[in-house]
């Protein structure tokens, strides 16, 4: 089984002729859309599954946090135009292998490559100058709410994107696993930012970086530095 190729060319061809406006429009809708779909995910989970609660009460949303999680989605959008732009400039090229194979190895590279290189960026984020400046005001949430995922220095999700840019440049993953890796990303930092557990218990025993993991790591600073897995923290002694 593959994706229909010749169909898919068609399509990135379509977006190959698009203008700069174009793609401005682009990327912010796509980027709101997201955003949109992540609170209303959270929402919906949150009054929906009676599983463990972590913490009691959900950080208070405040008018601040809402201002700056816009600016995180027009970060956002300005990534995806830098991916763009190094892909018309042919310092991105998507590759062309679409079977559920290719896709779904190419995914799990990206996740894993994605945990490490976090993990890095994380643990640098936490020394104390940079703290102060960038990473200290996504830590004000120590309960969490359906923004805090999108609580972060701009300099933050910029930091992210271009992390994943570099990756995009370094190997040649096809649109569809990009897609795929971006949409798994979404949906695991809104479930990492719930206040209740998702995961069943056991997951914890795969590596799998679940809520209560995130959770953590917002209550005490020092452990807990991955987010997909906790594969680096066990690794590294940060584990909790
Ligand atoms: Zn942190
Ligand atoms: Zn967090």
């Amino acid at each position: 089984m593959s994706f229909n190729d010749t169909e898919l060319s068609g399509y990135l061809e379509i977006f190959w002729q698009f203008s700069w406006s174009q793609w401005l429009m682009f990327s912010l809708i796509t980027n709101v859309l997201l955003y949109l779909f992540s609170i209303g995910m959270y929402l919906f989970i949150e009054r929906t599954c009676n599983k463990d609660v972590l913490q009691e009460k959900d950080h208070p949303v405040t008018k601040s946090d809402f201002y700056l999680s816009f600016l995180t989605v027009i970060c956002n959008s300005l990534v995806m135009l830098i991916g763009v732009f190094l892909w018309k400039n042919g310092w991105i090229e998507l590759g062309q292998k679409y079977s559920v194979k290719a896709v779904v190895l190419e995914v799990i590279a990206l996740l894993l490559l994605m945990d490490l290189l976090m993990y890095f960026f994380h643990y640098m984020a936490h020394l104390p100058f940079i703290y102060k400046l960038l990473h200290g005001k996504h830590h004000e949430h120590i309960s969490t709410n359906y923004l805090s995922l999108f609580v972060l220095h701009p300099l933050e999700t910029i930091g992210f994107g271009l992390m994943m840019l570099v990756l995009l440049m370094g190997y040649d993953f096809s649109v569809i696993s990009i897609s795929v890796y971006l949409i798994i990303n979404l949906i695991w930092g809104t479930i990492g930012h719930l206040n209740r557990e998702f995961f069943p218990a056991s997951f914890d025993r795969f590596f799998v970086g679940t809520t209560r993991f995130h959770n953590q790591h917002h209550l005490d600073e020092t452990k807990n530095f991955g987010f997909y897995t906790s594969i680096w923290d066990r690794l590294f002694g940060t584990y909790k």
